[in-house]
């Protein structure tokens, strides 16, 4: 074999790395597997989506980390496919793409009111807590200045995490690798109330036990189990009977129903059953219309017609991610995901040779981060299949630097790039007697990677 496979991966998230870490832990075939990301940063969702405060989860990043140890496997950061790179350069410098860019938009929830100030999106919340560069550092200043009590539309486990950062004093959040800016907003909040707002019952509720269980346990707030939570259709029963992690979260919320009311000036309020209909407001939020529901014996909602206003200046709406096409790539607009046949990326009946998908533009926004590891290795199994006759590979293909010519004049953060601005980040951490902290604004990362060079 006169050359390895070579391998673009476009998205450095967890199922970009596992697809690295697959490519190269393999011995069939040699690769060389460019990991290529618009951010200066990899690790994606794992960096700019779980909360900073999960610190076992986060540490995930050291294991990725070690997947850019491999001699074999490059960082190619702050190059955008489609703007810096087309999909045609892309096929032209590489023998397959396998496509793991996520799915980092907000769905829209399809009601009145929905764009007043003060309703905002969870996804733009999340980036802006975690320091994501593409979020002005001011983003949500005012908002947690002029908001007392929020609802958070969803009852999945962004809600909670949102939820909880609103929630916890500042002494159960300084600790983590938040920006600076983010504290100072943080201890400036007004907000005293949080409304998690659920259209159907806690037994179908998609957070888990553990993220839940953190909600009742906060030094300043309390849990009120609002309304709904009854479990008494034929559809939560079941749920319950099957399912050990769906009675494991009844349980939890039947617990806080059971509490003495909690004194504490600060609380999260539980509604089940409440579909939203309506964000009131002229200027801005100033309250949430939500619908009473009824479940089928499938578990699904539909409304009563009965109506009332939870008291609330500020939402918050968690309802799920959603992934967006990639102009020359087959994409499913209703699922928002690209077509795939096991991760062999399909338009119509046909395989599109060459082109691989993994993580959640390959299956929607489901699972934990470990989800990512089994579905990005299905992927390459997929792809190792395909070439393991190496004669069948072109042997046309430009030599290595052609994608470095093409990316000539662009700053782009390699691997060393990138542990330049992982020292910077740790000794900023350090100066202020903490593990690490984020560096959130472009120029700061680029400045970072470019430093003693
Ligand atoms: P999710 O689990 O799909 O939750 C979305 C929530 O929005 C559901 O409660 C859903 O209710 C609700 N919803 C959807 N459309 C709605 C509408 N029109 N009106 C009212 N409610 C609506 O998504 P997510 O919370 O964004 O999380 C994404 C993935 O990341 C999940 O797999 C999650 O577990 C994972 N994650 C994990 C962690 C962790 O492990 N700590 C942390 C964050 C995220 P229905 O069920 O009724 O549709």
């Amino acid at each position: 074999m006169s050359r390895p496979l070579r391998v673009a991966v476009v998205g450095s998230g967890p199922s970009g790395m596992y697809a690295a870490d697959a490519l190269v832990g393999q011995e069939d075939i040699p690769v060389s597997v460019d990991i290529i990301d618009r951010l200066p940063s990899p690790f994606g969702l794992v960096r700019y989506g779980v909360a900073p405060d999960h610190l076992s989860i986060r540490s995930v990043r050291d294991t990725l980390d070690r997947v850019l140890d491999h001699p074999a496997v490059r960082f190619v950061g702050n190059v955008e496919v489609g703007v810096d790179l087309t999909l045609g350069q892309l096929r032209e410098f590489y023998d397959a793409i396998v496509l793991t860019y996520g799915a980092s938009r907000d769905r829209a929830l399809g009601i009145p009111g929905e764009n007043l100030a003060g309703s905002i999106a969870a996804t733009d919340f999340v980036n802006w807590y975690t320091g994501h560069p593409d979020t002005p550092t001011d983003a949500f200043v005012d908002f947690l200045a002029t908001s007392s009590s929020v609802a958070v539309i969803g009852v999945g486990n962004v809600a909670v995490d949102v939820t909880r950062v609103l929630s916890k004093a500042p002494g159960e959040i300084e600790h983590t690798d938040m920006p600076e800016h983010v504290f100072a907003a943080l201890r400036g909040s007004r907000v005293r109330d949080v409304h998690l707002v659920g259209r159907r019952g806690p037994a179908q509720a998609t957070w888990t036990t553990k993220e839940l269980r953190e909600l009742g346990e906060l030094e300043e707030t309390g849990v009120l189990v609002a309304e709904g939570a009854a479990v008494d259709d034929t559809a939560s029963q079941a749920a319950i009977a099957e399912d050990k992690a769906v009675a494991r979260n009844v349980k939890v919320v039947e617990e806080w129903a059971a509490r003495p009311e909690d004194d504490r000036g600060r609380h999260i309020h539980l509604h089940f059953r409440c579909r939203p209909v309506e964000i009131l407001g002229t200027d801005r939020v100033e309250g949430l219309v939500v619908e009473t529901t009824v479940l089928d014996g499938s578990g699904q909602a539909s409304g009563t017609g009965q109506t009332h206003v939870i008291p609330v200046d500020a939402v918050i709406r968690s309802v799920g991610y959603r992934g967006t096409a990639l102009e020359g790539v087959p994409f499913d607009e209703r699922r928002s995901v690209i077509p795939n046949r096991e991760g062999r990326v399909v338009e119509g009946e046909s395989v599109v040779p060459g082109l691989y998908v993994a993580g959640w533009i390959k299956r929607g926004p489901t699972g934990i981060i470990g989800t990512n590891k089994k579905d990005a290795v299905q992927t390459i199994n997929c792809l190792l299949a395909d070439y393991a006759d190496p004669t069948a590979w072109s042997a046309a293909r430009p030599a290595p630097e052609a994608v470095d010519e093409a990316l000539a004049g662009r700053t782009v953060v390699p691997t060393d790039g990138w542990r330049r601005i992982d020292a910077a980040e740790r000794a900023l951490g350090a100066s202020r007697g903490r593990d690490r902290t984020t560096i959130h604004q472009r120029d700061g990362l680029l400045a970072a990677a470019d430093a003693g060079q």
